[in-house]
């Protein structure tokens, strides 16, 4: 055992979930799991600032699985999560802590889905509930006693919650749960409305913020790049066929990730290498003095195993997951840019951890300029001018060498000295593709798009002709738990946005917030609303009306 992995160990967790957690791959607990963890396990309230991208979910889902009485089939545990999504990403967490732990039942409750099936799983036996907190009221309206023996209380995204306007919803759970209970909030920011909640509900809690202290940063070229978690794989890989590196450091969280990547770089004729907690340490030397003669280009690391890692040849650094905190953002880059060279860092942000990268912004007091995903023409440029590179060298010598072969094949086939070079290249290139048409169509990547993004700003690696196609194929992206609706109303109409946003705050009852883009067209408009209780909302807004004719929103799916 490395001596990170007594990190979990210390924690004093029940050693089945310890196992699990190592076996997930985790090698040492982040910093807000070091600190919640103990707080939570003494039967504190909490207040936990933090963002999605630190490890808060564990942190509060491993101390909870260690309280649960597994001989008791009844609801322990509620967990409140603002979307589905978030909902079911919970719910997973916990079953996966919980896989050495029988008869641990997780349930997740959220709109959408019949209610018969979700009450039956927590009538019968489920001990961890977790749920977005509209769903779970129309649960309570059938059944107040539903939540009667509900110990342990967490509210996951407090702030989301209330900018979807659960407030009333909250207050309504509250008073379904025994007073007793232990309540722990998690929020990323701390709004007079969180605080209110805190101070109403919670007991004495104990506050943990990860205190990022002002971090400077050398002269690191530093970009992200928008990606769905699912396609940072080949996100890489696109990205390795453009950047010019020397050697290559990318970071990953997990051990198998460190295996999953190592493995795609090397089918793709990557000379690269996986570095986690499980190699020895002889083997890690030898990764590292391989890295360092050239023997290989590209180590996938974890945090820990990474330590002290210190190779001048190093031109580039890949976040490829999200470091927990900015230290380990600032730490991680400062591996590359030694010894006075020039240094690129690249971050890649899911939908979700935005925010962190805002936090990573504002702690490094530097923005992180958005990178694009390089197009099917830079591709095809970088491997023509990588071939190139590589004859160049040869041109002057082989003629020497190979020309009489080559006289004697040209008369063997019969065939033009073109044919035949063309014949070789292909050969040479080993069925790499090599014209447009080909790397287009290798090319199945949807890059997302933030909300940053302002028309006419230029990307430090994409090529604006490219961008404007990708936008009109690729539909602006939704937050998180919101959808798009439709009306046939538009400007022909007289429809203004302000008309549309008028009519939905006061005959919907939803906040300001709640609301997101409004696009106004020639003869329809586009709403985003919140997922969950849109039902509900729709059924409200059934009779409205604007500029005197009928609103008739639907929900709108764009496939
Ligand atoms: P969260 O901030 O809870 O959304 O977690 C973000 C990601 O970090 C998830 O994919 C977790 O599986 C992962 N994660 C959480 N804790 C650890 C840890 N101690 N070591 C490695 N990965 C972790």
């Amino acid at each position: 055992m490395t001596q990170e992995t007594g990190g979990f160990a210390a924690l004093d967790l029940h050693p089945n979930i310890v196992a699990a957690v190592l076996a997930t791959g985790y090698e040492e607990p982040s910093a807000i799991q070091q600190q919640s963890i103990p707080i939570i396990l003494a039967g504190h309230d909490m207040i936990g600032q933090a963002q999605t991208g630190t490890g808060k979910t564990a942190a509060f889902a491993l101390p909870i699985l260690n309280k649960i009485d597994v001989s008791k089939r009844e609801p322990q545990a509620l967990i409140l999560a603002p979307t589905r999504e978030l909902a079911l990403q919970v719910a997973t967490a916990f079953e996966t802590y919980a896989k050495q732990m029988p008869g641990v039942n997780v349930v997740a409750v959220y709109g959408g889905a019949p209610m018969g099936p979700q009450l039956r799983a927590i009538r019968n036996g489920a001990q961890i509930v977790v749920a977005t907190p509209g769903r779970l009221c129309d649960h309570l309206r059938r059944d107040e006693k539903v939540l009667s023996t509900v110990q342990y209380l967490v509210l996951d995204e407090a702030d989301e919650m209330l900018k979807l306007g659960f407030m009333d919803d909250l207050e309504v759970i509250f008073d379904a749960i025994p007073a007793t209970r232990q309540t722990v909030l998690f929020s990323a920011t701390l709004p007079s409305s969180i605080r209110s909640i805190a101070e109403r509900h919670l007991r004495e809690p104990k506050h943990v913020k990860i205190q990022s202290k002002t971090q400077t940063v050398t002269a690191i070229e530093q970009a992200h790049l928008m990606v769905h978690a699912d396609q940072k794989i080949p996100a890489v890989l696109r990205l390795l066929e453009v950047e010019e590196f020397d050697a290559l450091i990318a970071f990953v969280r997990t051990k198998q990730a460190t295996l999953d990547l190592a493995a795609a770089l090397e089918a793709k004729g990557y000379k690269a290498a996986a570095l986690n907690g499980d190699i020895a340490q002889n083997q890690r030397e030898r990764v590292i003095d391989s890295l360092k003669d050239g023997r290989l280009d590209i180590v996938v690391a974890t945090d820990v195993a990474a330590r002290g890692l210190d190779v001048p040849r190093i031109t580039h650094v890949f976040n490829v997951d999200m470091p927990y905190d900015p230290e380990s953002y600032v730490h991680r880059i400062g591996r590359t840019g030694r010894a006075g060279r020039d240094g690129r860092a690249l971050l890649l942000v899911t939908p979700r951890e935005r925010r962190m990268l805002q936090v990573i912004e504002r702690v490094t007091g530097q923005k992180v300029a958005e990178a694009r995903l390089p197009g099917p023409q830079a591709v095809l440029d970088a491997r023509i001018k990588k071939l190139t590179a590589s004859l160049a060298p040869l041109v002057a010598e082989a003629e020497a060498t190979h020309g009489e072969l080559f006289d004697r094949l040209t008369a063997d086939l019969g065939c033009s000295a073109r044919a035949l070079s063309a014949a070789l290249l292909r050969k040479a290139t080993n069925g790499q593709s090599l014209d447009l048409a080909a790397v287009e169509r290798e090319q199945p990547l949807v890059p997302t798009y933030t909300p940053r993004e302002r028309t006419g700003e230029r990307s430090d690696r994409g090529e604006r002709s490219e961008r404007g196609d990708r936008e009109r194929r690729a539909p602006m992206p939704l937050a998180e738990g919101r959808v798009r609706c439709r009306t046939a109303l538009g400007a022909r109409d007289g429809i203004a946005a302000k008309n549309l946003l008028g009519a939905i705050l006061n005959e919907g009852g939803l906040a300001r917030d709640a609301i997101g883009r409004i696009q106004v067209r020639d003869s329809f408009s586009l709403v985003e609303l919140p997922e969950e209780g849109l039902e509900r909302l729709l059924s409200k807004l059934k009779d409205t009306r604007v500029a005197g004719k009928q609103l008739k929103l639907r929900r709108y799916r764009e496939d």
